[in-house]
């Protein structure tokens, strides 16, 4: 077992290293920046996919009881009204009267402004919602809103899904896509941001099996994130109290990860009872009950909610997973992710760009890439190669080199955590990564 993360990483040095390596950038960085607005690059784009596949996976792919959709981000405006995101989806904002700048009232420390002490007004509430128009015409009727959460669809979306699939409760039903909200105070790089990626499954379920499902699913998440390597002491259950209850929910529990600057949710999972089923019903005039064979009985399901975000728990494994070894100019920074959630599974680096090392590494490199998620790379020394692919979280280098050429046909395999390098000829190449990745695994739940 290989001992991890003894180092407690800070924000800066991870938003450094997601623009060095090529995890985030800033978006329109050219222009200055959009605040709080951010773009996963080359490396960040394979390590949120990872997030996202292995999630649909386990939701969707490995159950009999949960089918995906893939909804559009507009939706009738009545659909937020219905949900009561038009009336209520609001933070209190209050404006510092000297400097002029904007606060969540619920988030701060005192009653002075945080920025330079100056008195601020009174809170009123400001909806989150970013609205637009539909069509060329610019008028009030005309308003519509980028969803503020992936949730609605499934709601409005039930009857269909139900009917098409034949599906009997309990069922669910899931998406990943984008959200926007206007935060009135984003920030903490990834954490908070005005457009995200959720991945939100309802479990539609009969009134009164609705707590064993909650618990059932608030299980499931939490083992799913120890499961891909997040550590135990790092997560934390929250149940909310009365007082924080939103309006549509009966329980709700939140997962909380320890980020740089302390908690911080990463999903939600929500006991959200009949109140979206039964207000889609008012509003549309349409029937979303569902008769139940067994019992002979027509009712309104009930539905549990595990609501979770892409982009922070993308940053969770990021946080979690960084490491340093050594010190000054023998400093080793090494992300020591689950394999499955690394970006790149292999890099395959030929010893020095020399022509006879070349294709012999690009036929490697074609091996290795049906199976594995795999990187060739052949710019600059092959120390400084080595320390780029530790700092992406590499689990494993494969180089090859004149020996590989002239006499064994053989590769050397570089282990990320354990450091270890093993000769295999190439012939057993795949099994023996293979091999390495399903013990890294293993140690990853340990
Ligand atoms: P918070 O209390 O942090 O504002 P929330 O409770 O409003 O979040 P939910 O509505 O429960 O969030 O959304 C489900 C999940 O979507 C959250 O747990 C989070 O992972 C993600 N999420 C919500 N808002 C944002 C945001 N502004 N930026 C990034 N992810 C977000």
């Amino acid at each position: 077992m290989v001992a991890r993360n003894l180092k407690n990483v800070d924000l800066e040095t991870l938003v450094s290293l997601s623009k060095r390596r090529g995890f985030v950038f800033q978006s329109s960085e050219i222009y200055g920046g959009l605040s709080s607005v951010w773009d996963y690059g080359p490396v960040g784009v394979e390590l949120k996919r990872n997030v996202k596949d292995l999630w649909w996976k386990s939701m969707v792919r490995d159950r009999d009881d949960v089918v995906g959709i893939d909804a559009a981000i507009l939706m009738h405006p009545d659909v937020w009204v219905a949900s009561g995101h038009v009336s209520n989806f609001s933070d209190p904002l209050v404006e510092c009267s000297s400097c002029h700048r904007r606060f969540r009232e619920d988030q701060l420390e005192s009653d002075k402004c945080p920025e330079c002490g100056g008195e601020l007004g009174e809170p009123r509430q400001f909806n989150l919602m970013f609205e637009t128009h539909i069509g060329p015409v610019q008028s009030a009727e005309n308003v519509i809103y980028l969803r503020p959460e992936t949730a609605q669809a499934m709601f409005v979306n039930f009857q269909n899904v139900q009917t098409t699939t034949r599906k009997k409760l309990p069922f669910g039903i899931a998406q990943q896509g984008k959200s926007f909200r206007n935060e009135i105070t984003p920030g903490n790089f990834t954490f908070r941001t005005r457009e995200f990626e959720q991945m939100e499954m309802e479990y539609f379920c009969k009134p009164g099996e609705d707590d064993k499902w909650h618990r059932y699913w608030i299980d499931f998440s939490m083992d799913w994130y120890k499961r891909y390597g997040l550590r135990s002491e790092k997560l934390k259950l929250r149940e909310h109290s009365a007082d924080e209850l939103p309006h549509y929910s009966k329980a709700s529990a939140d997962i909380d990860f320890e980020f740089p600057w302390g908690w911080g949710e990463l999903e939600t999972i929500s006991n959200r009872t009949d109140f979206d089923l039964k207000a889609h019903m008012e509003r549309s005039g349409k029937d979303l009950s569902y008769f139940d064979q067994e019992s002979n009985e027509r009712f309104v399901p009930f539905v549990v909610e595990p609501a979770m975000g892409a982009d922070r728990s993308a940053l969770a494994f990021l946080a979690d997973a960084y490491d340093e070894e050594g010190e000054g100019k023998d400093l080793r920074v090494v992300l020591r992710f689950h394999p499955d959630i690394a970006p790149f599974q292999v890099a395959v680096l030929p010893l020095s760009r020399n022509d006879k090392l070349v294709p012999k590494a690009r036929e490697v490199y074609d091996t290795l890439r049906p199976v594995f998620n795999t990187q060739y790379d052949d710019a600059q020394g092959i120390g400084r190669r080595y320390r780029r692919q530790d700092e992406i979280g590499t689990p494993l280098c494969v180089t090859v080199d004149f020996e590989t050429v002239d006499s064994d046909d053989a590769v050397t395999i570089r282990n990320r955590d354990t450091m270890e390098q093993v000769r295999v000829p190439v012939s057993g190449l795949v099994a023996a990564v293979s091999d390495q990745i399903a013990a890294m695994r293993t140690a990853a739940r340990e």
